[in-house]
């Protein structure tokens, strides 16, 4: 008798999966119960008790499923556990407790840290809030959770508390609707699941699938809010010259890509900021919306075309800026931005 094939990544899927929706009512919560205020980091961006609880819970379910896994996460313990720091530290706690109540401060900032791991042949990135100004805005932001292996990602779990995959354009600037989990895994596709305000997962699985050829209506672009991480003059261009003419969806985190993966748009832009020519993007920035774009049908570069490199160092220093898109206009954007440059 043919035996049942064994899904590749199924555990990964699984814990990951429940790691981000433990993560996602966390920061439900705290944006709900509390109004989150941000400190600043070293490198003066924003980071809330939110931040440091989602990286200590997913730190926490992945280091204990995968014991030898790296994780490469973007906060550091280091701070929180300053004796100045205690005070802070208690209030993460106390939030991380209404998911895994036998947290205590100590286990929290060694969980934290676990996220300190390195880039190597297999490992986890996350960003345990990605959009952190949307996050205090009240707007939108995400959890960002993906699995790299020889380079190429292979797991990605997305969850946007505050995107609600079927909505139009209208409702998607600034509004705080339902939410959305994106799960993908590589050859086998991207789901969706609506998440409750809570942060809990509600309802049935959809497939996510880009625009395709002909749907006129949703043929635009999203962008940053933050004009500082990107280039809103060089990026309408872009998009004009492709035949875009509507004006851009300004959206924080990769809620971005969660527009491109879902229909709502054709292309993310996100060209390096002329203030920050240099900037290098971050792989938790990327790594988890680019395989929920990829298994949508889409397609993910840097902005001369050459595929996002993983393997390299927390930072893409091998690319410059990013294009995403639904596939169909993909050679199109890389073209123009060729132009621009000649
Ligand atoms: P977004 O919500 O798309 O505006 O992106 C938020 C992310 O932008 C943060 O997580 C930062 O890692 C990243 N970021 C910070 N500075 C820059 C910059 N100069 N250019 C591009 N991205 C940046
Ligand atoms: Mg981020």
């Amino acid at each position: 008798m043919a035996q049942a094939p064994v899904q590749l990544y199924a555990r990964e899927r699984q814990i990951a999966l429940e790691a981000v929706t433990l993560a996602a009512q966390l920061c439900q919560r705290v944006r709900q119960t509390i109004r989150p205020e941000a400190i600043e980091k070293r490198d003066r961006s924003p980071v809330t008790i939110a931040d440091f609880g989602s990286q200590a819970v997913i730190c926490k379910l992945l280091s204990d499923a995968f014991p030898d896994d790296a994780i490469v996460a973007e906060e550091d313990a280091t701070a929180l556990s300053q004796p100045d720091m205690a005070a802070y530290l208690a209030q993460v706690t106390e939030h991380v407790q209404a998911v895994l109540p036998d947290a205590t401060p100590d286990a929290v900032s060694q969980w934290i840290g676990q996220g300190n791991g390195q880039v190597g042949q297999r490992y986890w990135t996350l960003d345990p809030i990605d959009g952190t100004k949307g996050f205090l805005r009240g707007e939108q932001y995400a959890v960002a959770l993906a699995l790299v292996e020889a380079g190429q990602v292979k797991v990605g779990v997305l969850a946007c508390p505050a995107f609600d995959s079927q909505q139009t354009k209208s409702q998607a600037e600034g509004s705080q609707g339902k939410g959305s989990l994106f799960v993908a895994v590589r050859g086998q596709g991207v789901t969706v699941l609506p998440l409750a305000t809570t942060g809990e997962p509600v309802g049935t699985a959809s497939p996510v699938q880009v625009v395709r050829a002909g749907d006129e209506a949703n043929f635009r672009f999203v962008e940053s809010v933050e004009s500082g991480h990107g280039d809103h003059s060089q990026q309408e261009a872009v998009a004009q010259a492709i035949g875009i003419t509507t004006d851009s969806i300004r959206m924080d985190s990769q809620a971005k890509y969660a527009a491109v993966a879902s229909g709502q748009a054709v292309l993310y832009l996100r060209l390096p900021s002329p203030k920050t020519p240099d900037y290098r993007e971050k792989i938790w920035d990327h790594a988890a919306g680019v395989i929920v774009v990829e298994e949508a049908g889409g397609k993910v570069t840097d902005m001369h075309g050459k595929p996002l490199d993983f393997t390299l160092d927390y930072q893409l220093i091998a690319n410059q800026g990013v294009v995403v898109s639904n596939g169909a206009c993909h050679q199109a954007v890389i073209a123009a931005l060729q132009a621009a440059q000649t």
